[in-house]
């Protein structure tokens, strides 16, 4: 038996976490240390040496799109298939578990998941019904309490109010919407993970089954479990089966979404005989990036405490930009992309990352403007999209009548006479008999209760969805799917929206069709004795939009610049990286003030940035920010501050004449700044700056162009408009 090519390609730390004998494992260790790799490794052990087979195997990965990944790494290792393997996130495992076993989980066998738009929307109906003011009770803020009972496994009826009328009524709010779910047959995220626990808990013969079906279970990204994972975890793993979890405390920036590094310290407690490794060399950075990615998280305190060096390269400098505003950002962004590309390299091999999804809208229209291919990854999501949703609606309709969330999203869309009063009384009904709104509005034609012209166009909806239902009997997926935008009236209807818009669109509702064509049922191989092959495709892909949303964009083989979040970062390797928006009440978010422990997820957060670098890393900041429609300063972000400044080489703005107004306040790093360029001859412009002109008037310096006396600015003069002028020559007094 060769199995030099599972373990020649490790260290030996490495090769005791992937050879070790059965039992619980813990392999403790920081960003890019191989812990993933350990995982893969240890599974081609299992199946090659231990002879496990797949089916034994159950894997629990980041995404959906590591998952992927980790079957075609162990198929690569081991020249077998992984069918019957189940890898993938909590989610989706969670929602195979209840697909596989609707009855003993009590759903209907077509339920539907629930994306957090549409749970928004059926909390908000719910509140309705209750007649709670929105203003008074935020659905957003019902939203996160609902998902963070969930998270800790927490139904209504155990959650005790005592006195507290606030608490009361939230819990009432839990009770309908749970209610309201049940009888859509909808699942929302947290649902998932609390059924699949409770399936498991109060089916002995289903607990039984998977036990013994799965002897071997191994989880990445530990850290970030919440509760109920943890606890589905160990109810999995009972006494019999081992569970390798590998995970690294610094890493953990879930917080926020119930997820708990003490989990960590309690699996040593909790499981037994637990053999902990710990990796300390790092292979994916340069020792500059490594450096400084320690030197940032050593501000943290109760760590677990990791080693972690490499024998890596020095590698260059860390490159600090500190931009003018977001549109400079983006701008020295862009350039530096080019600058890469046209050296040679691909630009998959660049990330940009940031701590907010609204700031990608600028450094998308930059790249958009230089015409750089990119995709935005898990972020702004296709499958989110208004015109692709009504579509799903659609097709959830026919595939479930009962669904009223997309029963509300298309009665009107396109708009066909059915007012807000006609929902209402058809909502209000669907409560009076308890049932959904397709059914009322059954009800209400039959008995007439409505005037006319409302009831002729409410008729006229179900009878198209009766007919598209009618027509998808036997066809192909994308056959569907091309029926319904079209007959709908989808198509038409935003094909009439005014601009790009309307075309855009028209080109995703084009893209959906192609999804349903490439859409081939990845996840049920041939053989699997569940039942998912028995189920309508149209079901398996309405779901899969669902639960992978955005992870695998359209033009998945485009050599494209990736864009994406630091939370989404988590797991990745970039030879490129960009850190934008590095800016204090940015990046720390602003509300890490308020909460402890905050700040440290936010310090995690940072550390997890740098550590996504392979060779170069940029940090950037703008001085002056519009986002989320207002405008701010702030200063360069503290973790800037935390990194060694012999580690850091500011680029200075290469037609900057002189020091900038907003000097950059991070005290530490005042010593690396070059001293200025000085030119005599010229006035002391610069960017940002107000300045006054004999005939334009009072204005700020918004642009600068060309170098020495060829250097022109622009200006924005508050009466005069925006103007170019050559310095030498404009006679502009700074102010
Ligand atoms: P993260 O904490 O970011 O998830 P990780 O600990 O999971 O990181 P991996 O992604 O498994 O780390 O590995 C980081 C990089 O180092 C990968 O490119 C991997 O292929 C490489 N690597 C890991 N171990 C070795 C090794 N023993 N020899 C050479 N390269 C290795
Ligand atoms: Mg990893």
């Amino acid at each position: 038996m060769d199995v030099s090519q599972i373990l020649d390609p490790l260290n030996d730390a490495q090769r005791e976490a992937v050879a070790a004998p059965a039992g619980n494992q813990l392999v403790l260790a920081g960003a890019g240390s191989g812990k993933t790799r350990v995982l893969v490794h240890r599974i081609a052990w299992l199946m090659q040496v231990e002879g496990a087979s797949p089916y034994s195997i159950l894997a629990v990965t980041f995404t959906n799109k590591a998952a992927k990944e980790m079957r075609a790494r162990i198929e690569e290792l081991l020249g077998v298939n992984t069918f019957g393997m189940w890898v993938g996130t909590f989610h989706g495992l969670a929602h195979r578990l209840l697909k596989a076993h609707w009855q003993e989980a009590k759903l209907p066998q077509n339920f539907q998941i629930l994306d957090s738009d549409d749970q928004l929307r059926l909390i908000k109906r719910v509140q309705n019904d209750l007649q709670l003011d929105e203003k008074k009770w935020p659905p957003r803020e019902t939203q996160w309490w609902i998902g963070a009972q969930k998270d800790e496994g927490l139904r209504p009826q155990y959650i005790n109010a005592g006195s507290d009328p606030w608490l009361a009524t939230m819990v009432r709010i839990y009770f309908a919407y749970e209610e309201a779910c049940q009888r859509g047959g909808l699942v929302d995220f947290g649902e998932l993970l609390l059924r699949a626990h409770e399936l498991l808990r109060d089916n002995d013969a289903v607990l039984a089954h998977y036990r013994r079906r799965f002897p071997h279970i191994l989880v990445d990204e530990f850290q970030d479990t919440n509760t109920i994972q943890y606890a589905w975890l160990r109810l999995l793993a009972g006494d019999q089966c081992h569970i390798t979890a590998v995970g690294d405390d610094d890493q953990s920036i879930y917080g926020w979404r119930g997820a708990k590094i003490e989990n960590i310290q309690h699996f040593e407690s909790d499981m037994r005989d637990v053999l902990t490794v710990r990796l300390e060399q790092n292979y994916r950075s340069t020792s500059t990036i490594l450096n400084a990615a320690n030197a940032v998280i050593a501000n943290n305190a109760g760590r677990l405490g990791k080693e972690l060096w490499t024998r890596g390269e020095e590698g260059e400098p860390i490159s600090l930009y500190a931009a003018y505003n977001e549109q400079d950002e983006a701008r020295f962004i862009v350039e530096r992309i080019n600058d890469w590309v046209r050296d040679g390299n691909r630009r998959d091999s660049i990330a940009i990352l940031y701590r907010s999804n609204a700031q990608s809208r600028v450094l998308e229209e930059g790249l958009l403007r230089e015409q750089v291919p990119y995709r935005i990854y898990g972020g702004q999501r296709f499958y989110e999209r208004l015109e692709i949703k009504n579509a799903l609606s659609y097709m959830r309709l026919v595939s479930n009548r009962d669904d009223d969330t997309a029963f509300e999203r298309v009665v009107n869309t396109p708009t066909r006479g059915i007012g807000a009063r006609t929902v209402e009384m058809v909502r209000s009904y669907a409560r009076e008999q308890g049932c959904s709104l397709w059914r009322a509005a059954q009800l209400m034609l039959q008995q007439r209760v409505l005037a006319a012209r409302a009831g002729n166009a409410l008729q006229s909806f179900l009878d198209l969805v009766n007919q598209l239902a009618a027509n998808a009997e036997d066809k192909l997926l994308d056959a569907i799917a091309e029926d319904v935008i079209e007959t709908s009236g989808l198509l038409e209807f935003h094909g009439k929206e005014k601009g790009e818009k309307g075309q855009t669109r028209v080109e995703n509702l084009q893209e959906l069709v192609s999804a349903c064509r490439a859409f081939d049922g990845i996840d049920q191989p041939p053989g699997e004795e569940t039942e998912e092959e028995e189920r309508p495709l149209l079901d398996q892909f309405l779901d899969s939009a669902a639960l992978d949303a955005g992870e695998g964009q359209a033009d998945e083989f485009e050599d494209a610049v990736q864009l994406m979040t630091l939370h989404s970062a988590k797991g990745l390797e970039f030879p490129l990286v960009f850190m934008a928006g590095v800016e204090e009440n940015l990046f720390p978010h602003k509300m890490s003030a308020q909460e402890p422990g905050r700040m440290e997820e936010e310090r995690r957060l940072c550390y997890v940035g740098i550590t996504r670098a392979m060779q170069k890393l940029y940090i950037t900041y703008a001085e002056n920010r519009r986002l989320f429609g207002s405008e701010t300063y702030n200063s360069p972000s503290r973790f800037i501050g935390e990194i060694p400044p012999n580690l850091v080489h500011e680029v200075r703005l290469k037609t900057e004449i002189s020091r900038p107004l907003f000097q950059p306040d991070y005290g530490k790093l005042g010593a690396l700044s070059d001293p200025a360029p000085d030119f005599d001859d010229l006035p002391p412009l610069a960017l940002g700056g107000r300045v006054d002109h004999p005939k334009f008037g009072e204005g700020t310096v918004v642009q600068f162009e060309g170098n020495g006396p060829r250097t022109r600015v622009q200006v924005n003069f508050d009466d005069a408009g925006s103007k170019w002028l050559v310095v030498a020559m404009a006679r502009l007094q700074p102010l």
